[in-house]
């Protein structure tokens, strides 16, 4: 039996990084940039008004000044800045070499004149004070959030290399088991894990096609057929007479690296390796579910997406106590303003904590008591 951290080093040495491919701008959010991206120019490129208001010769100490046109953003061309003359300057606009720029509410324009009540304060942005020429402005394993894509955009990057879009197959198995839109008869329960499964996948921005089949190894085996990055399979992970996923993994050519880690839930979770490809036998009961692909598939994909590491762990107090247990628990919990507040939960098939949980927290054997500081994990 694995622990849950050598679960995680296994993934984090063992899992690679898929290849980068050039993406569209409009698709890169949330994509990991794998190149490092410079400045192509200084930023700004060019002197820049910060302000509206008015430029003048910055040695022309004129109490009034002439008002000889303007210079608008984008304006390539300007008239010269001549003594006792002010131009009307946009935010934005380029302002001229030796130019002063003085903001529209420290001046007091009538009849074509202007006259300033402060001079001297330092309204333009000046040429590369944000960025010189050829540093570097977002690291390669950088998770694009939306300021990123703005800012590749800001200096032409329009198609960053980016990691490809994780394939990935979801097997729901059981006889049990039937489409959620359908009415169970006796003895059958619906399938809550695929839709858990799908809407797991788009928090992590990932598609994935999903199948079911019954608790038959033929029918595995012709479902898992073919290649791809991931393959998760619901159900069928433990001892029982008709689970199988296990022996149709090793049959198709996977080799099986953990059949069991002590966590609670999720006890009787396969990770299994063909090549690049990895897949993952999950515990058929829902919240084990929750807790395996919260905390050792997130792991998996991360690495194969080559970001940061996954989970992030964070640290807080919990509210109340919570029992320990001779493996390390993953309790379901709500995040408070004071802290974490577990919820409570009769067993591995209890949903009604799900629906509330946005946490898992870390509970060693030796359990936490109330207002310890305890480790935990963001489950949207
Ligand atoms: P298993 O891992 O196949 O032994 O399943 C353990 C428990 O999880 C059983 O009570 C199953 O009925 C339940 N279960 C398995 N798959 C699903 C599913 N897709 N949706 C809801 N419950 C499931
Ligand atoms: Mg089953």
């Amino acid at each position: 039996m694995k622990t849950v951290d050598e679960v995680w080093q296994l993934l984090r040495n063992e899992v690679t990084a898929r290849e980068a491919v050039e993406t569209e701008l409009a698709d890169a959010l949330g994509g990991v940039l794998r190149e490092d991206v410079r400045s192509p120019e200084d930023q700004p490129a060019f002197d820049r008004s910060a302000v509206d208001g008015y430029v003048v010769r910055a040695d022309d100490a004129s109490e009034v000044f002439a008002v000889g046109g303007e210079i608008r953003a984008g304006d390539g061309r300007h008239p010269q800045l001549v003594a006792g003359k002010a131009l009307r300057i946009a935010t934005g606009a380029a302002v001229p070499e030796d130019g002063e720029v003085i903001m529209l509410e420290d001046a007091t324009e009538s009849d074509g004149a202007v006259r300033f009540v402060r001079r001297g304060r330092d309204h333009v942005r000046r040429r590369g004070e944000d960025a010189r020429s050829g540093t570097v402005l977002v690291r390669a394993g950088t998770v694009l959030g939306t300021g990123a894509v703005g800012l590749l955009a800001s200096i032409g990057c329009v198609r960053p290399m980016v990691t490809r879009a994780i394939d990935a197959l979801h097997v729901a198995t059981g006889n049990e088991i039937v489409s959620a839109d359908k009415v169970p008869s006796a003895g059958q329960v619906r399938d809550s894990n695929s839709p858990l499964v799908a809407a797991w996948a788009r928090a992590a921005g990932m598609r994935i096609r999903q199948k079911r089949v019954g608790e038959d190894a033929s029918a595995l085996r012709h479902a898992v057929e073919g290649r791809r990055d991931l393959l998760l399979v619901s159900g069928g992970a433990s001892v029982g007479g008709h689970d199988c996923t296990a022996e149709v993994l090793e049959a198709a050519g996977f080799e099986l690296l953990v059949t069991k880690v002590a966590v609670r839930p999720g006890k009787p979770l396969i990770v299994a390796r063909r090549g690049v490809e990895w897949a993952f036998g999950l515990p058929g009961n829902p919240l084990s579910h929750f807790v395996c692909l919260h905390v050792f598939v997130e792991a998996a994909l991360a690495a194969m997406r080559g970001g940061p590491r996954r989970p992030v762990m964070g640290n807080r107090r919990v509210e109340a106590a919570i029992p320990g247990n001779p493996r390390e628990t993953w309790w379901p919990a709500v995040e408070e303003r004071e802290g974490l507040r577990p919820l409570s939960w009769t067993s591995s098939g209890d949903l009604a904590a799900l629906a509330l949980a946005d946490a898992l927290v870390r509970v060693p054997s030796s359990g936490l008591a109330a207002g310890s500081e305890a480790e935990f994990i963001r489950t949207p």
